[in-house]
C-alpha cells in the first residue's frame, strides 16, 4: 500500500505539530512541555495506556489492535533539540535563543504521533503497538534511561523500529542496511598538569602546552598505525583549553576535548587502550602529570536481519524506493533499544536542505506522509496475524 490517503488529509494539522515543537525547542532531558503535549495528544487520540516518566521525561503510548494477540511491537521518537542558535527565517523559528531543532527531532515526534493517531482510529492489527518517545538523543542516552527503567518488559514490548530524516536523500526515498550501521561513540577528557611560569624562562616551567600538541599529534597514530585499515575509526580531538589567556604566561594545565566512533568491539578495546597509552605516558615524558576521563558512550547500532527486511518492504510499500544505506560514524542511541530487542533504524530522505545540526536545517513537512505511512505499514505488517 502506498503513502495512506488519510495522512493527506491529516497532514496540515501534523504540519502544525511538528512547527509548534519547532518554536520550543527543549534540550536533553528537559523537555517537559513537548512530553506534556505527547502525553496529551495520546489520551485524546484513546491510547490504552499513557505512561509519562519514563526513564526522566520519556513517554509511552499503547494502543490495542482489533485481533486477539500478544505481540508488541514498538515505534520509536526522539524528542530533543540541540544548543544551536537557528538562522533559518521561518515564521515558526525558536522563540529560545541558542536552541533548536537542528536535528529534525520535531518531526520525528510529529510524525509518529499522526502515526498514533491513525493506527488509534484504524486499530486494524493484533496485539499492541508501543509508541516511544523518548527525551536526550543529543548525548544524554534517554534510549538508555527508558531501557534500564524497565520499558520493554513493562509493555512487553517484542521488536522495535526507528527513523531518522536525511537532508540531501530525495524526499520520500528510504535507506537502511543490516548489521553494523551507526558507530559506538567514546567521549574523552584529558587534564595536562605542568607548572606554569614566565613566558621568557621556559626552562623553569613544566609546559603542559607542548605535552599536548605532542598528545594531539601521538592520538591520530591509534588510526593509522594501531587498527586494522580495513576497519572503521575516528579519533578527533575538537577542543583545546589553556587557562591562561596572555602571550606571555605558560599555564599551569591544558584539557583537551574529543570523540571517538568504532565498528566494532575490538576496535572499541584497542582505540580506549592506544588512547590512555597515549595520552598517559607522552604526558609523563614532558614532565607533565594526565587525568584522563574516557567513556563508551553509545553502543553501535546494530540492525538485525529479518527486521531490516520487514522495514525495507514496509518502505517499499509505502514509497516503492528503499535504497542500501552506507555506514555512518554518527553516533545514535536507539542502539539502547536495539541492544534489549531485535529491530531496524531507517533512513528517510527529506530532499535538498541544510545540513544535520546546521543553524540553517529546518525539517522538511513533506516528508511527514512517507514517514507516518513507514511507522503504520511496520505495525500493521508484523502484527497482520499472531506468529
Ligand atoms: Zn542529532
Ligand atoms: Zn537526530
Amino acid at each position: 500500500m502506498p503513502v495512506r490517503n488519510r495522512f493527506a488529509e491529516l497532514h496540515d494539522e501534523i504540519a502544525g505539530w511538528r512547527q509548534d515543537f519547532h518554536e520550543h525547542p527543549e534540550l536533553q532531558f528537559d523537555v517537559h512541555r513537548t512530553a506534556g503535549i505527547v502525553a496529551d495528544k495520546l489520551r485524546e487520540f484513546g491510547c490504552d495506556e499513557v505512561v509519562t516518566g519514563i526513564g526522566k521525561t520519556g513517554v509511552v503510548g499503547l494502543i490495542k489492535g482489533k485481533g486477539e494477540g500478544s505481540r508488541c511491537i514498538g515505534l520509536r521518537a526522539d524528542m530533543d533539540a540541540l544548543p544551536i542558535h537557528e538562522d533559518t527565517g521561518v515564521p515558526y523559528a525558536s522563540k529560545t535563543p541558542g536552541t533548536m531543532h537542528a536535528c529534525g527531532h520535531d518531526g520525528h515526534t510529529a510524525m509518529l504521533l499522526g502515526a498514533a493517531k491513525y493506527l488509534a482510529e484504524t486499530r486494524n492489527f493484533t496485539g499492541s503497538v508501543a509508541l516511544i518517545f523518548q527525551p536526550a538523543e543529543e548525548g544524554g542516552g534517554g534510549g538508555r534511561e527508558m531501557v534500564n527503567d524497565g520499558m520493554m518488559d513493562r509493555f512487553g514490548i517484542d521488536e522495535v523500529y526507528g527513523m531518522h530524516n536525511i537532508p540531501g536523500r530525495a524526499l520520500g526515498e528510504f535507506a537502511i542496511r543490516s548489521g553494523a550501521f551507526y558507530a559506538a561513540t567514546g567521549l574523552f577528557e584529558v587534564e595536562i598538569h605542568g607548572r606554569g611560569g614566565h613566558a621568557a624562562y621556559p626552562h623553569d616551567t613544566v609546559d603542559p602546552i607542548i605535552a599536548a600538541s605532542q598528545m594531539v599529534m601521538g592520538l591520530q597514530t591509534i588510526v593509522s598505525r594501531n587498527i586494522d585499515p580495513m576497519q572503521q575509526v575516528v579519533v578527533s580531538v575538537t577542543s583545546i583549553e589553556s587557562v591562561t589567556t596572555a602571550h606571555n604566561v605558560v599555564p599551569e594545565s591544558v584539557l583537551i576535548k574529543g570523540t571517538t566512533r568504532v565498528m566494532s568491539d575490538q576496535s572499541a578495546d584497542i582505540t580506549e587502550e592506544r588512547f590512555r597509552q597515549i595520552a598517559g605516558s607522552t604526558a609523563e615524558a614532558y614532565g607533565c602529570r594526565a587525568v584522563i576521563r574516557y567513556e563508551r558512550n553509545y553502543p553501535g547500532v546494530f540492525n538485525s536481519e529479518a527486521e531490516t527486511d520487514f522495514a525495507a518492504q514496509a518502505a517499499k510499500a509505502v514509497s516503492g524506493r528503499c535504497e542500501t544505506a552506507q555506514m555512518t560514524m554518527w553516533g545514535e542511541d536507539f542502539s539502547f533499544l536495539l541492544g534489549e530487542r531485535p529491530g531496524a533504524y531507517i533512513h528517510l530522505g527529506i530532499g535538498e536542505n541544510a545540513e544535520l545540526h546546521q543553524p540553517q536545517y529546518n525539517f522538511n513537512d513533506e516528508a511527514i506522509p512517507f514517514g507516518c505511512s513507514w511507522f503504520v505499514e511496520i505495525a500493521e505488517s508484523r502484527l497482520a496475524k499472531e506468529g
